[in-house]
């Protein structure tokens, strides 16, 4: 089966067809480097990086170029370096490390290229003179606008009208503006801010013109596939596609628009008010980075996803029981299981494709050796299976030692006490920790972790 990808630009699955399959191009846009990222931030991480893997396996390694940018021009930035009395670049820095350290640990594949904002400045100024130039941009107090009403296609990708989008959006009034949609190509910078010389004089640029300079510089007018978080897709994509269709004279920016959805904590929306903010590099204390990217994995990526502690103990759980098995095989290209493959070119259904898995380590634990094979295989395509037994099973138990003790010797009062609701419920909330109890006869309890 040929790959489908569901387009939200057509709304529909539709079959992937790349302007050049010997060399498939994807723009995924990344992070603003001013603090750790979040959980949420890890979904596109994740989706796109199996997309990448997807599309190496069926075009070849060398024919996909993969281009992730970070944003280190932003007033986020500049607001958290004066707060923390650091200068820009130590902040955009230490971030990107960050960063780029809870992707690798995540499980993620380097992209082809990570450009960074601050150093593609010429080519925003050059789209903002051929946005001048062909008018459909303005200067207006030191700023260059973009010019809403230039362009009638404007909305197709977030299909909302002009009207619309006036009556829904929270629009920032500024008396600069002609149009009450028109957005900034370019800004002025205080002494104090970061600035660039432009012929418009010392400014920054907005952000949504950094990924359409990026994009171009290293994928070209008109490129293959974009994606994001759903979030993304307005304003800022359907103003990557205002910009760069405007400036190039194309109909098109990227021909396939991937928006992944969003990721809550347990039922409810992640803040940093409700207090169930989790950054990727807390979780990480607590997981393996391969047992959160398979809970990720196990949700489609266009529906939304609750992160929740269940689920990431049933992960562990399953790796745990498939490692053994999986690591006594060699993954190889040509051993992929096809109704797996087929689940993958289906919109990237992984759920599905985690069904075939499991049909295989059953398959495999029967000594069926192909599917021993196979399950090492796919995992590897899915970024799974990556350390060594011995590795996996020495990773740092996931629970509070001393908790596991008071709890065990609550409930031993409790039951002294013939307290036997007040027991059993401790034995579950344990049970839930995944560690299974033992009485013993001497009147003392043991415990272990249900591997
Ligand atoms: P940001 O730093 O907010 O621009 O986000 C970086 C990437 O993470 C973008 O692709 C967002 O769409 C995505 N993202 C942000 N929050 C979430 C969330 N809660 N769930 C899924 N994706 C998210
Ligand atoms: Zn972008």
């Amino acid at each position: 089966m040929a790959l489908q990808l569901y387009n939200t630009l057509t709304r529909r699955k539709q079959e992937f067809v790349p302007i050049d399959p010997g060399n498939v191009r994807m723009y995924v846009c990344g992070p603003t480097v001013y603090d750790y990222a979040h959980i949420g931030n890890a979904r596109p991480l994740i989706v796109f990086d199996v997309l990448f893997r997807l599309l190496r396996e069926i075009y070849g390694a060398e024919h996909v170029t993969y281009v992730r940018n970070i944003t280190d021009v932003d007033d986020k930035i500049n607001a958290r370096a004066a707060e923390r009395g650091v200068s820009i670049r130590e902040l955009t820095e230490e971030t990107n490390a960050i960063f780029q350290a809870d992707a690798k640990a995540l499980g993620c594949l380097e992209p082809t290229a990570q450009p960074r904002a601050t150093e593609h400045i010429a080519a925003m100024i050059e789209i903002v003179e051929r946005l001048l130039a062909a008018g459909h941009a303005y200067p207006a107090d030191g700023h260059v606008l973009f010019n809403v009403p230039s362009m009638p296609e404007y909305g197709k990708l977030s299909r909302r009208s002009l009207d619309e989008m006036i009556a829904g959006a929270r629009v920032e009034v500024a008396p600069y503006k002609k149009g009450p949609m028109d957005f900034v190509l370019w800004k002025p910078s205080a002494p104090d801010e970061p600035g660039w010389e432009s012929p418009w004089g010392r400014g920054r640029p907005g952000w949504h013109l950094e990924c359409s300079a990026m994009s171009w510089e290293y994928l070209g007018e008109v490129f293959d596939i974009h994606g994001g978080g759903i979030d993304l897709v307005f304003p800022h994509h359907e103003n990557e596609i205002a910009q760069t269709c405007s400036a190039f004279g194309h109909d098109a920016m990227a021909n396939y628009w991937l928006h992944n959805g969003f990721l809550q904590v347990e039922g409810e929306k992640m803040a940093k008010s409700l207090g169930n903010f989790v950054t990727i590099h807390e979780a990480l204390k607590d997981w393996p980075g391969e047992v959160i990217r398979f809970n990720m994995l196990k949700t489609h990526y266009r529906q939304p996803i609750d992160w929740t502690l269940a689920g990431l103990r049933e992960s562990q759980r399953e790796l745990d029981r498939w490692y053994p098995l999986a690591k006594q095989f060699a993954a190889s290209s040509a051993m992929l299981a096809p109704d797996f493959m087929a689940a993958l070119e289906d919109d990237l259904n992984t759920p599905d494709a985690i069904t075939a898995l499991r049909r295989l380590h059953r398959e495999a634990s029967e000594q069926v050796a192909l599917a021993g094979t196979r399950l090492a295989s796919c995992g590897h395509l899915l970024g799974l299976f990556v350390k060594s037994l011995q590795d996996w099973q020495a990773a740092p138990l996931l629970f509070d030692k001393k908790q596991v003790e008071t709890l065990i010797e609550a409930r031993l009062q409790a039951r002294a006490a013939r307290n036997w609701t007040e027991s059993d419920r401790i034995r579950n909330e344990l049970d839930a920790m995944g560690i299974a109890l033992k009485d013993n006869k001497d009147g003392t309890t043991s415990w272990e972790v249900k591997r």
